[in-house]
């Protein structure tokens, strides 16, 4: 194997496989036995590689970065990866949310069809240090080699098992770059109180206040709090100890009154919100809800009332990272190109992926930016060493 390269990518997961299958002539080093470990776990195994929408639509998805989102969309929006999939035997199809997926459903087939269009791969080689003299320099565990361009592609530090350890900010710390600090996003939610055997429910449409902000959606308990689609989107927001407020559901005293026949507190709960029974008597105290309802006081109505409205608490997501979906926080994006993906810092170091401080929501955006963000770079190196014409390749 030789040792220099006109580019080297560090890390074989989403962002590095797509561009090696992009570049002309490049070197892809995976710490792993295997590229794509993380990949293959992605969207329950189906891998949601994509979501329907617009350019400007998929980078609202994507918080307080969607300025630096917007240019790489715009250059390589769903449709173009949907036809590069195409291109290397990968159909794909949208659901009625708008997600997209692999005809097949099985997210190996994206890894595969990813590999076979890679270039050169090296696995079990961890990349420990890099420096740049007129080239670069990377020091691996299978030996030293140099390259004109590099790129860092090695993801956040979620499901670490999979390679992903945030080896990456050290490598672009050792650069100058700075690395905002990382915590855990698209993960559960932890609540401070604890509600007893509720492991498990799930309440179909319900919303709650976290961070100044309402979320709405299926809301699924779980032995330390409560998970769903917007619970993930809104842990991003999580600071230790943050309030947070339930709204199991809204509902007055006279609606409960007019349940009274034969029926005690927790069957007229039941009737009027829907809410499983175990979740009514995690939430009440069981003295009241053994009342009969025509017996219920004025101050019993307002307990009842004022908790299934608002339950309140505090939360932190403390000790999710590895078990995340994405991390927030990372390579500062204040010192990447946004067209490019080339540091501000180091002429031809260029940082794709997770790695950087960029995180989206549920529904294929975090893919689709470790794509787009490849073809990025891939546009760039491609302008900058433009392939020989037909002409000159013939002469
Ligand atoms: C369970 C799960 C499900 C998910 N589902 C979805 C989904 O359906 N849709 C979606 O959009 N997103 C999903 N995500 C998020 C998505 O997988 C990531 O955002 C995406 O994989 C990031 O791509 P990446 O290339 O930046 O990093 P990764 O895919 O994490 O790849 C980084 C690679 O770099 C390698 N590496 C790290 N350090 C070194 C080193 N020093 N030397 C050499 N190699 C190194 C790692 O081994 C790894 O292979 C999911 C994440 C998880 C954990």
């Amino acid at each position: 194997m030789r040792s220099h390269w006109p580019v080297i990518i560090i890390g074989g997961g989403a962002a590095g496989l797509y561009l090696s299958g992009l570049m002309e002539d490049c070197l892809l080093l995976e710490k792993r036995s295997s590229c794509g470990l993380k990949l293959r776990l992605t969207g329950g195994g189906a891998c949601n590689l994509a979501h329907e929408g617009s350019p400007d639509d998929f980078s609202r998805h994507f918080h307080e970065k969607r300025a630096f989102v917007a240019a790489v969309a715009q250059a390589h929006p769903t449709m173009a990866i949907r036809q590069h999939f195409k291109s290397l035997g990968v159909d794909t199809i949208t659901r009625e949310d708008g997600k997209v997926f692999p005809r097949s459903g099985r997210s190996q087939d994206v890894v595969d069809a990813l590999l076979s269009a890679a270039k050169d791969v090296i696995t079990d080689c961890k990349v420990e240090e890099i420096s740049k003299g007129g080239i670069f320099t990377v020091k691996t565990t299978k030996g030293i080699f140099t390259s004109d361009r590099l790129v860092i592609a090695t993801g956040g530090m979620s499901v670490p098992s999979t390679g992903s350890e945030g080896d990456g900010y050290a490598l672009a710390a050792s650069f100058g770059h700075k690395i905002i600090p990382v915590k855990p996003a698209l993960c559960r939610i932890k609540l401070a109180d604890r509600l007893d055997d509720v492991e498990g429910i799930t309440v179909p449409d319900m919303s709650f206040t976290l961070d100044g902000h309402i979320w709405r959606g299926p809301v699924l308990f779980t032995r330390t709090g409560i998970s769903g689609p917007a619970v993930m989107n809104a842990s991003r927001f999580v600071e230790k100890g943050m309030p947070i407020s339930l709204h199991f559901a809204a509902v007055d005293s006279a609606t409960i009154r007019a349940q009274a026949g034969k029926k005690k507190a927790l069957g007229a709960i039941q009737a009027v919100t829907g809410l499983p029974s175990r979740l009514v008597q995690a939430l009440l105290p069981p003295d009241v809800l053994d009342k009969q309802v025509a017996s219920l006081s004025k101050n019993d109505m307002k307990t009842i009332t004022g908790t299934l409205a608002d339950w309140k608490t505090t939360c932190s997501t403390e000790g999710e990272l590895p078990y995340a979906t994405v991390t927030r926080g990372g390579v500062d994006t204040k010192d990447i190109k946004r067209k490019t993906m080339e540091s501000r810092l180091v002429e031809g170091l260029y940082i794709i992926g997770e790695c950087l401080d960029v995180d989206g929501e549920c529904g294929g955006y975090n893919l689709s930016f470790a794509f787009m963000g490849a073809h990025a770079v891939a546009s760039s190196i491609r302008k900058a060493h433009p392939l020989p014409a037909p002409q000159d390749q013939r002469s």
